[in-house]
C-alpha cells in the first residue's frame, strides 16, 4: 500500500492511500485532535476523482470536530472516504486494506460506519486495525447508533419548541418528517409517544407503510414535505434540504432534525431567520450517534454515560438558542462559536 500525505491548510493531517491488489483508493482527513484523537465515519462514495473525494474528506472532517465538541466527547474530528462504488466494487479485501490504512494512523483516527458502510464492513476493516468502532459484538460493541440519535433528536427538538414554538410539550403539535429511514422511524415512535402528529414522507413505499400503520402518519409526496401545515420541520433524510429553494415553501415554526449539513448554504441560516423560523444547529442536535459510538471507542459500557451525554445534547441547544435569542443572532453561528470557545481552551 502506497500513502500520500496531501497538503490542506488548516488540517493536521491529510493522507491518501492507494493499493494496487484490492483497488483501495481511500482519504483519511483528520481536522483536529485537540480534544482527542479524531473520529468520524468512513464514506463509500463512486466520487468523480480524487479532488472530489478530497473535497468532501476535508469538509466531512471539520464537521466531525465540531459534532464532537459540542457533544462534550473527548474526540476529535476526521473522516475517511473510499473512492468506490458500494454496489459494485465493495469487497471484504478492499475493506480489510482499508482497515490497515487506518492502523498505519495509530490511533490518531478512529473509523466507524457512514454512507456506503455497513457494520459488516466495520468488521472486515475491524480484523486489521483496533481503531474501528460501530461493531455489533465484541465487549464494547455499540451496534445501531440510530435510536440514541432519534432519542437526542426528540430531546433537543422539545427544547427547540420551547422557543420556537412557546413550550416544550409535543401534545398536538405537528412534526412533519422527511425520511423515514434509521433515525427517522425511530424518531416518529418519541413523537407519536408524546402525542405530537405525524405528517411524513419518504421515497421507501415499505417505510411509509410503517409509518402510517404505527404511527398513524399522514403521507405526503417527498416535493409536498416543505409546503405542509406544520408546526415543527425534521429533515432526517439527505443533506442540503433546507435551500434557497424550500425555505419559502416551510409553514413550520421550527426546524429540527437528525440530517447532517442541513443548510445547503451559509445564507440559509439567515433566510430562515427572515422568515422567523428557529433552526436547531444539526450537528449539535443529531449528536447521539457518535455518543453512542465513542462510548464504544472509549470502552466504556455504562448505558448510562451514553444517556448523560444525550441528555446534555438538549443543555446544549438551550444554551445556544437562549443565546442565540437573547443576542439576535443565527442559531448555527452561536453554536460554532461556542464550540471554537471549547477548541481555544484545549
Ligand atoms: P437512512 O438511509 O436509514 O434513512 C434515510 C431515509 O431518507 C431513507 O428511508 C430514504 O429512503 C429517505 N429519503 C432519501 N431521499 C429522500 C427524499 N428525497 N425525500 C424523502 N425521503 C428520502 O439514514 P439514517 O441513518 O436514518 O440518517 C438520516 C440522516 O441523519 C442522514 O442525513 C444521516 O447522515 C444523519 N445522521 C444519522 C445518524 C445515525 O445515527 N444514523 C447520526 C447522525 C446523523
Amino acid at each position: 500500500m502506497k500513502l500520500k500525505e496531501l497538503d490542506a491548510p488548516g488540517y493536521e493531517r491529510v493522507v491518501l492511500a492507494s493499493d494496487d491488489a484490492t483497488g483501495l483508493r481511500s482519504i483519511i482527513a483528520i481536522h483536529s485532535t485537540k480534544l482527542g484523537p479524531a473520529a468520524g465515519g468512513c464514506r463509500m462514495f463512486n466520487y468523480e476523482n480524487i479532488d472530489a473525494a478530497e473535497t468532501d474528506a476535508l469538509r466531512l472532517a471539520k464537521g466531525m470536530t465540531y459534532k464532537n465538541a459540542a457533544a462534550s466527547l473527548p474526540l476529535g474530528g476526521g473522516k475517511s472516504v473510499i473512492i468506490a462504488d458500494p454496489r459494485k466494487d465493495k469487497t471484504p479485501e478492499l475493506m480489510q486494506a482499508f482497515g490497515k490504512f487506518v492502523n498505519e494512523l495509530a490511533g490518531t483516527y478512529y473509523t466507524a460506519e457512514d454512507v456506503g458502510i455497513s457494520v459488516e464492513d466495520i468488521a472486515e476493516a475491524a480484523k486489521f486495525t483496533s481503531y474501528a468502532a460501530g461493531l455489533s459484538d465484541g465487549p464494547f460493541g455499540s451496534g445501531d447508533p440510530s435510536p440514541v440519535t432519534a432519542r437526542g433528536v426528540f430531546l433537543c427538538m422539545q427544547v427547540a419548541a420551547k422557543y420556537g414554538l412557546g413550550t416544550n410539550d409535543l401534545k398536538g403539535k405537528t412534526v412533519a418528517v422527511q425520511g423515514l429511514g434509521h433515525v427517522g422511524m425511530h424518531l416518529c415512535a418519541h413523537l407519536h409517544e408524546a402525542g405530537a402528529k405525524l405528517v411524513a414522507t419518504d421515497i421507501n413505499a415499505t417505510a411509509i407503510e410503517e409509518a402510517s400503520s404505527r404511527f398513524g402518519a399522514r403521507i405526503v409526496d417527498p416535493d409536498a414535505i416543505y409546503g405542509v401545515e406544520a408546526d415543527i420541520f425534521a429533515p432526517c433524510a439527505m443533506g442540503a434540504s433546507i435551500s434557497p429553494g424550500s425555505i419559502p415553501q416551510l409553514k413550520a415554526k421550527v426546524v429540527a432534525g437528525a440530517a447532517n449539513n442541513q443548510l445547503a448554504d451559509e445564507n440559509c441560516g439567515q433566510l430562515l431567520a427572515d422568515r422567523g423560523i428557529l433552526y436547531a444547529p444539526d450537528y449539535v442536535v443529531n449528536g447521539g450517534g457518535i455518543i453512542n459510538v465513542a462510548a464504544e471507542i472509549l470502552k466504556i459500557s455504562e448505558q448510562a454515560w451514553v444517556e448523560e451525554k444525550v441528555i446534555r445534547l438538549a443543555d446544549t441547544t438551550d444554551q445556544i438558542l437562549s443565546q442565540a435569542t437573547t443576542t439576535h443572532a443565527l442559531p448555527h453561528i452561536v453554536a460554532d462559536q461556542w464550540v471554537d470557545n471549547i477548541l481555544a481552551k484545549a
